[in-house]
C-alpha cells in the first residue's frame, strides 16, 4: 500500500480556540454591521479572513528573533535580510518596509505620477488604491480565461500580451512608469503566471523600454506550480525555479506576510541603483532609515529565515495539498468553487452559488456571511465590495467575478478543520434557495470600502421603506 500524505512538520505550540452557537453569531454579525472585518478574532471559530500575517512561524524563525539586532543603522539582521534576499531572489538593492502596501506606497512615490497609466494582471487592491491615489490608472491586462472559473488552464494569472502590447502601443513611454506582474495572481484567485510568460512579458517590455516590477506576495507558491505544471522544470528546485522568474524583473514589491511566512513586514528589491537611490528618500519619510523601514531587527531576522523555509518544495507540497484537500472536498459535495485550485485559498464562485440573487445586494458579501452564520468561519467578500466604485463616475464596479475567499493560513489549520468548512459550505449550499435577499450599504468610505464598510440587510431595509 501506497503511505499516505502527511505535514512536513509537528507541532509544538498551540493555541485554543473557541466555538459559539448560532445565535450568538447572528447577534455579533449584525452588531459588526454585516462586515467581517468588524468581528472580534474570538466571534471566529475558523479564521479564512487571510493568510497574510496570519501563519505560524517555525522554531528557527523564533531563534532567529532572539538573535535580532536592534541598531538603528547597520543592523547585522539587516545584513543577514540583504543577503537572503541577494541569495534567494538575486537582487543587489533593497530597502525595508513594514508591509507590502508601504512597500508599494515607497515605489510608486518616486515612480508613479498623475495620468500614467499601469497595465498588469489583476492588479491587488491596495496596489491598485495606491495607483489611483495618485490619479494614475490600473488597466488589467489578464487573460480572459481567467474570469471564467470553469475553465481548466494551468497558468490563469497569465498576462494577455495582445492586451499588454495595445496599452504599451497606445500611450507614451513616458505615461508607463512600469508593468505590475503579480505572482501569484492574488486578485484573479491565487493563480499563477508561468515562466514562459514571465519570459515574454518582459521582452515585450523591454521592446517597449518598459520596466517590470514583480508584486511578489505569493512567489514561492508560483514558483511550485511552475515546477508541476510547466514542461521542463519538473526536475528543479523550487529556489532555481524562483532565481529564473526574477531575471524578467527589473525590480520587486513584496508583503512578507505572505510566502515569507512572518507575521508582519515587506520589502522592494531593486535592480537599478538610481530607482534604488530615489525610492531611499521616501523611505526614509514614511518607514523609517533605509536600514530598518519599519521593521525591528528580530523581524528582519524571521522574516530572512522565513524566505528559506518558504522556498522549500517540502513545506510548499505540505501547504498546497492542504489548499488543495479543501478545494476537492467542496467539490465532491457539489459547492461550485473556481478551478483549478489557487496556491492560497479556495474561491467559492457565489454567483453560481446563489444565481438567483441581484449583484445589487452584494452577492459574495451575502454569501461569506451564511457561511460566517453557519459554522463562525470568517472569509472575505472578493467582489463588487471589493471592485469599488469607478473613481471618475462613482458608480459601482460590478466585476465579472464574485467569489468567497477562503484564505488558508500557512501551517496554522489541520485537515479536520478543512473537513468542518466543507461541510459547512455544504450546509448553505443546501439551503441556498432560502437565501432570497442581500445586503445594502449604509456607510462606506471613498477609497478601499471594503474594511470599513457598513451594511444592513436588504430585506429589513425594504420593511423599513414600506
Ligand atoms: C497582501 C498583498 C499586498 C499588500 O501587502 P500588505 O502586506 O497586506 O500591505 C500587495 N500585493 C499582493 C499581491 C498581496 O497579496
Amino acid at each position: 500500500m501506497e503511505l499516505p500524505f502527511a505535514e512536513s512538520y509537528k507541532i509544538k505550540m498551540v493555541e485554543p480556540i473557541r466555538k459559539s452557537t448560532r445565535e450568538e453569531r447572528e447577534e455579533w454579525i449584525k452588531t459588526a454591521k454585516y462586515n467581517l472585518f468588524n468581528l472580534r478574532s474570538d466571534q471566529v471559530f475558523i479564521d479564512l479572513l487571510t493568510d497574510s500575517g496570519t501563519g505560524a512561524m517555525s522554531d528557527r524563525q523564533w531563534a532567529a528573533m532572539m538573535l535580532g539586532d536592534e541598531s538603528y543603522a547597520g543592523a547585522s539582521s539587516y545584513y543577514n535580510l540583504k543577503s537572503a534576499i541577494k541569495n534567494i531572489l538575486g537582487f543587489d538593492y533593497f530597502l525595508p518596509t513594514h508591509q507590502g502596501r508601504a512597500a508599494e506606497n515607497v515605489l510608486f512615490s518616486a515612480l508613479v505620477k498623475e495620468g500614467d497609466v499601469v497595465p498588469g494582471n489583476s492588479h491587488f487592491d491596495t496596489t491598485k488604491g495606491h495607483i489611483e491615489f495618485r490619479k494614475a490608472k490600473a488597466i488589467d491586462c489578464t487573460i480572459d480565461e481567467a474570469f471564467n472559473t470553469t475553465i481548466q488552464h494551468p497558468f490563469k494569472g497569465n498576462i494577455d500580451l495582445t492586451k499588454l502590447e495595445t496599452v504599451l502601443s497606445q500611450h507614451p513611454k513616458e505615461q508607463i512608469p512600469m508593468i505590475i506582474v503579480t505572482v501569484t495572481c492574488n486578485s484573479s484567485g491565487g493563480q499563477p503566471v508561468s515562466m514562459q510568460n514571465l519570459k515574454d512579458v518582459y521582452a515585450l517590455a523591454k521592446q517597449y523600454g518598459i520596466r517590470v516590477i514583480f508584486d511578489s506576495a505569493r512567489f514561492a507558491e508560483n514558483a511550485y506550480f511552475i515546477k508541476l505544471r510547466e514542461e521542463g522544470y519538473q526536475d528543479k528546485s523550487i529556489k532555481e525555479i524562483v532565481k529564473e522568474m526574477y531575471q524578467y524583473a527589473d525590480g520587486m514589491t513584496m508583503s512578507s506576510k505572505k510566502d515569507a511566512i512572518v507575521n508582519m513586514g515587506g520589502f522592494i528589491g531593486f535592480k537599478e541603483e538610481e530607482l534604488f537611490k530615489k525610492a531611499c528618500q521616501f523611505n526614509i519619510i514614511y518607514e523609517g532609515y533605509i536600514t530598518y523601514g519599519g521593521m525591528s531587527g528580530r523581524d528582519m531576522n524571521a522574516l530572512a529565515q522565513g524566505l528559506d523555509e518558504g522556498t522549500e518544495f517540502e513545506y510548499l507540497e505540505t501547504r498546497i495539498r492542504q489548499v488543495a484537500y479543501l478545494g476537492e472536498r467542496l467539490k465532491k459535495l457539489g459547492v461550485p468553487v473556481q478551478e483549478p485550485f489557487g496556491g492560497h485559498a479556495i474561491f467559492i464562485d457565489a454567483k453560481r452559488f446563489l444565481p438567483h440573487l441581484p449583484k445589487e445586494e452584494f452577492v459574495a458579501q451575502t454569501l461569506a456571511i451564511e457561511l460566517y452564520k453557519e459554522a463562525g468561519i470568517r472569509g472575505v467578500e472578493i467582489g463588487t465590495l471589493l471592485a469599488d466604485r469607478d473613481p471618475e463616475t462613482r458608480e459601482n464596479r460590478y466585476p465579472a467575478l464574485e467569489l468567497v475567499r477562503l484564505a488558508i493560513p500557512r501551517r496554522v489549520y489541520t485537515n479536520n478543520h478543512m473537513d468542518v468548512i466543507a461541510v459547512a459550505c455544504k450546509n448553505v449550499y443546501d439551503r441556498r434557495e432560502q437565501i432570497t435577499r442581500g445586503y445594502q450599504i449604509t456607510n462606506e468610505s471613498a477609497i478601499m470600502r471594503h474594511f470599513t464598510v457598513e451594511l444592513t440587510s436588504a430585506e429589513e431595509k425594504a420593511h423599513v421603506m414600506i
